[in-house]
């Protein structure tokens, strides 16, 4: 039985194309400087989802870097066009994020958290009335 679509999304040149079926486990905007660095851009906004949830169709590059916490941090962009498309997480297996700003509609976006803020500048408003993290929160524990 096929689950139905979340939400949908593709690279702006559209070789790189996607479906999402579950819904976002979390939802966060990251100001580290590999996202800025990554997306050219202040922030970037995050959706989280479990792997097996996403289908993805279309050749992508990937491009690793090593987090604060020592994970490895792999961002997959489309090597026509460089739209960032989803990356992967050594340091959470089976979770796939992706930038929503990929996606057909984003409406639905909601942050619960905002993350790295001491990378933030006072010209890139984020959202202040949700929690904030001068870096990035530890994982809740698993027990
Ligand atoms: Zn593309
Ligand atoms: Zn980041």
């Amino acid at each position: 039985m096929d689950k139905s679509t979340f939400a949908s999304g593709s690279c702006a040149c559209g070789a790189i194309t996607y479906t999402i079926t579950g819904t976002p486990k979390t939802m966060v905007q990251c100001h580290c400087h590999d996202c800025q660095k990554a997306t050219g851009t202040g922030h970037v906004s995050l959706a989280f989802f479990a792997k097996e949830d996403v289908n993805i169709s279309g050749p992508t590059t990937g491009y690793t870097t090593t987090t604060d916490s020592g994970n490895q941090s792999t961002r997959y962009f489309c090597p026509t066009c460089g739209s960032r498309v989803y990356g992967l997480n050594s340091g959470r297996p089976g979770t796939i994020t992706l930038p929503v700003g990929c996606m057909d509609d984003h409406g639905w976006f909601s942050p619960n958290a905002v993350v790295y803020t001491k990378y933030r500048n006072d010209w890139d408003m984020t959202r202040t009335d949700i929690p904030n993290f001068e870096e990035m929160p530890p994982p809740p524990s698993k027990s």
